[in-house]
């Protein structure tokens, strides 16, 4: 490939042998068509090689496709194209009244591949942002088009699919009536009497983050809908100003806090739009497990923290809804989801990865599809009981395996083989 990519952290250059950016479906349809090997680069927002098609492999880039946004309003559905972003998504959402149900903490990342990877934002009672979708529009290996509605045979192997079914032209996703959501902050939440369950269930979605250099949590983000009470919070002070997770950092490129009402898009994700979201220079790890385990979780990281603080720039703690969707990191149990901002140095990190690996281990972890593991796939797929399903539906869809690349080959093992 003459145009080196690599994705949005820049510690992956992609393997490929040619990148495309077709402007419509049609010469969409036709490359796929005609190629043996082939992937969809979303916005680049992964830290492995998910997206990576080899080096014999196409990389197809649909950020030069017409941006599909149609809101439906009557049905309060909206079909949104596969290359469109949660930024432009939520924009044309709000103008029209309507609402998403979560978003991640930022906004800049593609829509479809979000929801290949599980991705999710917080909240007792909010499923992934794939729980959002209520049909999938596929390209399939021979360039024709497949919709599959939620309900329907395949429907949940095929939202949380890694890339691997197909390219998604399109998604339709559930909307609700529009709301305000304010962000309260606290600071200094002890780990020691930690009430885990009622502490995260105090507002539509909440955010814990530590840097563990200490056994407790440096900030609690409380984001609470305006149509729902304002929480008593007595466990952890209220925070004098604007803080951003990443301590020391400038809460600049925060979205508004101190409990000023706004739009839920300008309020859900942490970071704003029109800013470099997180600290910018980073890896990034997360473990999603069964939310009953989630205090004794927390305290088998404290245990190995001198080892994960020095290399750590922030660990979020947020929870998850179960869901339908096979290879969703929250399939059929209430999570927690843990997550790590390294310092970006692959090096010092990756042993670090592996010893919170290990620590985590005894509560059946299951990694998020878009950040960096080190735990073999052998490990984890036992974790995902349909697993089999998704295999299958796999070599129903695409019998030669054309969106089948190293990193799905190896999270379907035998399983993929033999389907
Ligand atoms: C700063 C930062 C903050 C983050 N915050 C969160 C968070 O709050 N919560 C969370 O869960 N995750 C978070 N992530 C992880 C991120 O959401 C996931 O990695 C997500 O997959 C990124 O979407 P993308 O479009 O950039 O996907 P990419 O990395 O481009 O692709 C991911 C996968 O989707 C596939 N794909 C993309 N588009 C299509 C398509 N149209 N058709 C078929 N397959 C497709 C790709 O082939 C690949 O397999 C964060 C990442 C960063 C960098």
């Amino acid at each position: 490939m003459t145009e080196s990519v690599t994705n949005w952290a820049g510690n992956i250059t992609y393997a490929a042998r040619e990148l495309h950016r077709p402007r419509s479906l049609e010469a969409l349809r036709a490359l796929v068509a005609a190629s043996a090997q082939v992937r969809v680069l979303g916005s680049g927002h992964s830290f492995n090689r998910i997206a990576e098609p080899g080096p014999d492999g196409v990389l197809v880039s649909l950020s030069e496709l017409p941006a599909e946004v149609d809101v439906d309003t009557a049905a309060r559905t909206v079909r949104v194209g596969g290359g469109v972003r949660y930024t432009e998504l939520a924009r044309v959402v709000h103008r029209h009244g309507l609402a998403l149900h979560n978003m991640a903490s930022l906004p800049h990342i593609s829509v479809a591949g979000s929801v290949a990877t599980g991705t999710h934002g917080s909240g007792v009672a909010n499923g992934t942002l794939a729980s959002a979708v209520r049909e999938v529009e596929l390209l399939t290996a021979d360039g024709s088009v497949l919709r599959i509605g939620r309900g329907e045979h395949g429907f949940d192997g095929a939202v949380t699919a890694l890339g691997a079914l197909g390219v998604v032209s399109a998604l339709t996703l559930d909307l609700e009536p529009d709301f305000l959501v304010e962000q309260h902050v606290f600071t200094e939440l002890p780990l020691d009497g930690l009430d885990f369950e009622t502490v995260t269930a105090a507002a539509y979605s909440v955010s814990l983050f530590t840097d563990w250099r200490a056994p407790g949590f440096r900030q609690v983000w409380l984001k609470r809908r305006t149509d729902q009470p304002l929480p008593d919070f007595p466990w952890a002070r209220p925070a004098t100003g604007a803080l951003h997770p990443v301590p020391g950092m400038p809460a600049v490129n925060c979205t508004p806090q101190g409990g000023v009402p706004g739009p839920w898009h300008e309020r859900l994700p942490h970071f704003r739009a029109d800013f470099t979201p997180s600290s910018g220079a980073e890896l990034q790890s997360e473990y999603l497990l069964p939310r009953p385990c989630a205090l004794d979780a927390l305290h088998a990281l404290s245990a190995v923290r001198a080892t994960v603080a020095p290399v750590l720039q922030t660990c979020e703690v947020r929870t998850v809804a179960a869901d339908a969707q096979w290879l969703s990191p929250a399939y059929g149990r209430d999570s927690v989801a843990l997550h790590f901002t390294w310092v970006e140095d692959t090096a010092a990190v990756l042993p670090v990865i592996r010893r919170v690996e290990e620590a985590l281990d005894a509560f059946g972890p299951r990694p998020h599809w878009g950040k960096l593991f080190t735990v073999p796939a052998e490990t984890f797929r036992a974790r995902y009981p349909r697993l089999g399903d998704f295999a299958a539906l796999a070599a129903e869809l695409d019998p030669a395996g054309k969106f089948r690349n190293g990193y799905v080959r190896d999270v379907l093992g035998a399983a993929g083989t033999a389907a």
